[in-house]
């Protein structure tokens, strides 16, 4: 049986784990923290799942693989994680988001609607809609709940028989002739093989220290829907808002209360590293938060109630490093998802466990070579 040590469990480390165990690999799952924590990238109530990708055609198959996963896991665990309310891209119909959304629905054949300015007013009153804007309705598409997949993922690996080691933090990995000996808590354990998961921490962790991955801060607000019904997932897809003024990313009320966007037009602060996260944000960064939801969000009070804030990690071109990792042997490196790695995430695991266990995949990950970069 092949002994395998992950470390680190936000959601890619809880499916590559989940994915191994079932597989029957001997899995050591360590996480500095407890699963579900918010000190990473894989809190905060709500993630966005979509099929149209305004990143290309080119992860179709990988997103239908994870919903199918996803499926697999909820009923494995119990547990409702994905709801389809559906996905809108919003902006002038020649904005590049948009354009790409759409060029990728037709180059898939995803089945979605194109909403002129008049529909999108008359469908979605909950977004104001310029003159000139359109929507794109992504019915594939829907949000994931964070905190609860990654406990499913965990507990469901541990089901399988993997051993999950929370409050462990991994202190050293260091090769040896046969795999990996893992330090943690003062205590030691060999494997065969070692999956890298660490996300924003990956420069923390010395056979890691050179990828080009950046800590950088995202942070989430939330405001007050005043008719609640309207906003809950029945009434309000995910969306990706796309306008000059601003731009965000829009979950519906999943708490009875408020809905919750994440700025894009803001920016992302670099982070020294994960453990500077701040645990709120600027003042003025809020005060500009609370301006693009009073300008785009009719329906809500526009002045956030509740305040997140997360560390996650990107690469300089935005997409993951997955696959074997620089330098070493029987290694595999998960890290850099830059935004985007949570509605993917049990298709990486499965990806991760294939690495781990056979040294390849069926799937094509060729844009994500961690040897990409010059090191
Ligand atoms: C606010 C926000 C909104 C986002 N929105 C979306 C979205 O809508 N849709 C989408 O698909 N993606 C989204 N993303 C991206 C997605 O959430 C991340 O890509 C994903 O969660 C990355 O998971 P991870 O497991 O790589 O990292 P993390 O969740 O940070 O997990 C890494 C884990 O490794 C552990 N660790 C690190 N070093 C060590 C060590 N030495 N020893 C032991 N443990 C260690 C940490 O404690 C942590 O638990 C968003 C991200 C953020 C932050």
């Amino acid at each position: 049986m092949t002994r395998v040590a992950v470390i680190g469990t936000g959601v890619i480390g809880a499916m590559t784990a989940w994915r191994l165990a079932l597989r029957g690999a001997e899995v050591l799952a360590f996480d500095a923290y407890g699963p579900g924590h918010d000190r990473g990238a894989s809190a905060g109530e709500s993630r966005i799942f979509r099929t149209a990708y305004k990143e290309g055609a080119s992860y179709v198959p990988l997103l239908q693989r994870a919903e199918a996963l996803w499926r697999e896991l909820e009923r494995g665990a119990d547990a409702q994680l994905l709801t389809m309310c559906g996905g809108l891209t919003i902006g002038a119909h020649n904005n590049p988001d948009v354009a790409a959304v759409r060029r990728c629905a037709e180059d898939a054949g995803l089945d979605h609607e194109v909403l002129d300015t008049a529909e999108a007013r008359k469908r979605f009153p909950q977004h104001r809609i310029d003159d000139g804007e359109v929507m794109v309705l992504d019915p594939a598409a829907g949000v994931l709940r964070p905190e609860p997949a990654v406990q499913a993922a965990l507990r469901s690996a541990e089901a399988a028989g993997a051993r999950i080691l929370s409050y462990h933090p991994v202190t050293d990995a260091t090769e040896t002739a046969n795999g990996w000996r893992i330090t943690s808590n003062d205590t030691t354990f060999d494997v065969d093989h070692a999956v890298f998961a660490p996300g924003p921490w990956a420069r923390q962790l010395a056979p890691l220290r050179d990828l080009p991955v950046q800590a950088r801060l995202i942070t989430a607000y939330w405001f007050a829907a005043r008719d609640v019904a309207a906003h809950s997932p029945e009434s309000l897809p995910i969306a990706i808002r796309r306008h000059p003024e601003a731009g965000f990313s829009c979950f519906p009320a999943l708490d009875g209360v408020a809905i919750k966007i994440v700025p894009h037009h803001l920016g992302w602060t670099d982070l020294e590293g994960p453990d500077d996260l701040p645990r709120t944000s600027t003042t003025d960064h809020a005060r500009a938060a609370s301006a693009a939801a009073a300008r785009l969000l009719p329906g809500v009070t526009p002045h956030p109630m509740r305040t997140g804030t997360f560390a996650e990690g990107f690469t300089p071109d935005d997409h993951a490093l997955l696959g074997p990792l620089p330098g070493h042997r029987r290694a595999t490196v998960m890290t850099g998802f830059s935004g985007h790695g949570f509605k993917l995430a049990p298709a990486f695991g499965e990806i991760g466990a294939d690495l781990a266990l056979t040294g390849g995949t069926s799937h094509d990950i060729a844009t994500l070579d961690p040897n990409r970069f010059p090191l």
